[in-house]
């Protein structure tokens, strides 16, 4: 069985573009290649946005080398990218962007939640690509919420949706690089979750909101993140109140990382090619809608 190995907690928010206040829950800057094969998580919000006639949030800038893959659980996003990608997320959505060898986008808050206001509250975890994938073509899997399966648990009250691999013999929609599980669960006060991985696989649990329990006794406060050995299969947690929680484990990538803004490479020399097909136009611009 794995065990809690350590609790990892940031307490300063701060803007990424427009959007405020922003949890920086983890980043492989920090923690390395323990969270192999997730790079970075964001919290953003929870905030409320005020009825407004511009439009905000973070503009054009580039990725390369690994996907973002957004959740949002209040309020509505609008992504567009450079090779013609985007839609619009809302409330339970969620947005697996691969930009391997590169995509140009902005992430707003849509037009009408602009118009309206309102509470919002999203994720965005970065997931690396093995090396054999970080140039391949960019991909846009836009998985709405119906098509989300969702698993009620043995208390009749708490549920896991299944975003990416498998949970109780139901398979998430994203299509992935390597083996993982991004498991989306809210547990009611008391309720129990036995997640199953394989032996040295990483495993994370980040609790939006409540108050877990890791046995024996070892608790998790909410927004921080709980890092588990990787030895052992699986690992049980109980909610010590209704909570909230993104569990994210998955096979190892064991190659060199080498990250500097946007782009997460494997070498230095990579990363100083990706800012010269920035300034050179290979990685193109953001295509409007439609085109
Ligand atoms: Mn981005």
């Amino acid at each position: 069985m794995k065990h809690l190995a350590f609790v990892h907690r940031n307490d300063t928010r701060f803007a990424v573009g427009d959007f405020s206040p922003v949890l920086s829950v983890f980043s492989h800057l920090e923690l390395g290649s323990t969270v192999s094969p997730f790079l970075l998580l964001d919290h953003i919000g929870p905030g409320r946005l005020l009825p407004s006639t511009r439009r905000q949030g973070v503009n054009e800038h580039p990725h390369r080398g690994f996907e973002t893959v957004t959740l949002v659980y209040a309020g509505e996003i609008e992504h567009r990218d450079s090779t013609g990608g985007g839609g619009v997320i809302g409330a339970g959505d969620v947005q697996w962007m691969t930009a391997a060898a590169g995509v140009v986008h902005r992430e707003l808050f849509s037009e009408a939640f602009t118009q309206r206001g309102g509470r919002f509250e999203m994720i965005q975890l970065w997931v690396n690509l093995p090396a054999a994938d970080k140039l391949g073509a960019p991909r846009y899997q836009s998985l709405a919420r119906a098509a989300i399966p969702v698993v009620t648990l043995a208390d009749g009250e708490s549920r896991v949706r299944v975003i990416a691999g498998t949970f109780a013999d139901r398979q998430g929609p994203a299509l992935t690089h390597t083996r993982m599980n991004v498991l989306d669960v809210e547990l009611a006060a008391g309720g129990q979750l036995e997640v199953a991985t394989e032996d040295g696989d990483t495993a994370l649990v980040y609790l939006r909101s409540g108050r877990l329990q890791f046995a024996p006794e070892e608790p998790l406060e909410e927004q921080g993140l709980a890092v588990l050995s990787n030895a052992g299969n699986g690992f049980p947690v109980t909610a010590m109140e209704r909570s909230r929680l993104l569990v994210l484990t998955g096979a190892r990538i064991d190659e060199p990382i080498n990250g500097h803004g946007p782009f997460v490479m494997n070498s230095y020399e990579e990363i100083l090619q990706a800012y010269e097909d920035v300034r050179n136009g290979t990685l193109g611009a953001v295509k409007p809608a439609g085109e």
